[in-house]
């Protein structure tokens, strides 16, 4: 059977609320399995293991099977003196200065991976097997620390990357549903745009549905959402990238 994979972007304790009231309707529209793509320290604003109630609210939904994806360490990006316009162009515009590892060097990138999964080992959840750079932007360095680091698949915008085996091969495409919501002509494009890839993907074996925070404080936005997802259940099913079959192997247990 074809599958939908809806991940969740940017959990934290600063976004609990609002993927709490997510998870509800999600679950009420039949997806029961979500990627929680966690932020351990939210710019800096409040470490994951320092809130008990959100660690166990993650331990909970690990334990009905939504997998813990690790998203950045701090999702920002500070910017840099004498930096390129494309830098600037790519960080900044279209992130918001949230590219954490766009540019990261290789030792610093690893230590911040390392770090989350020493953090994710406190959970009592299994050990996350993935890791997705902030605005899908993973630097060539970076990239190199999350293989060395162990994790073992990526996603990035237009697919998902099994770090296991070489790039060439290891690449699976699967263009990701996502929503622009900063402004009113972006939430505008963005409704028609997913409408247009959702009928495109029709046949994919994989359909991914990246959410936002924003995506659920916009009605049109929120509405659509819960129309594609409705859809896609008549012919898909709902799991994780951990169980997904575009990740070709069943992922053992890291030992
Ligand atoms: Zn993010």
């Amino acid at each position: 059977m074809k599958e939908l994979i809806v991940s969740l972007h940017d959990v934290s304790p600063l976004t609990r609320p609002v993927f709490t009231a997510m998870l509800e309707e999600l679950a009420a529209l039949g997806v029961e399995r979500t990627s929680l793509l966690v932020i351990p320290d939210h710019h800096h604003r409040g470490h994951m293991l320092a809130d008990v109630g959100f660690c166990r609210w993650l331990e909970e939904l690990a334990g009905k099977g939504h997998e813990l994806v690790v998203h950045g360490y701090y999702h920002q990006r500070p910017a840099r003196p004498h930096e390129t316009w494309r830098q600037r162009g790519v960080t900044r515009v279209y992130t918001l200065g949230e590219g954490e590892f766009y540019d990261l060097p290789k030792n610093e990138a690893f230590r911040r991976l390392a770090q989350a999964k020493e953090d994710f080992a406190r959970l009592d959840a299994p050990a996350p097997l993935g890791f997705i750079a902030p605005a899908w932007l993973l630097g060539g360095e970076a990239r190199r620390a999350v293989f060395e680091a162990g994790f073992r698949y990526t996603t990035y915008l237009t697919g998902i990357q099994d770090l296991r085996a070489p790039a060439s091969v290891g690449f699976i495409p699967a263009r990701s549903l996502v929503y622009s919501c900063r402004n009113h002509w972006r939430r505008a494009v963005s409704l028609g745009w997913n409408a247009r890839l959702f009928s495109r993907l029709k046949d994919h074996a994989t359909m991914r549905l990246s959410l936002h925070p924003p995506d659920y404080q916009h009605p049109r936005i929120w509405q659509q959402v819960r129309r594609l997802v409705g859809e896609a259940l008549r012919e898909r099913r709902p799991v994780t990238y951990r169980e997904g079959q575009a990740l070709p192997l069943a992922w053992p247990e890291p030992g």
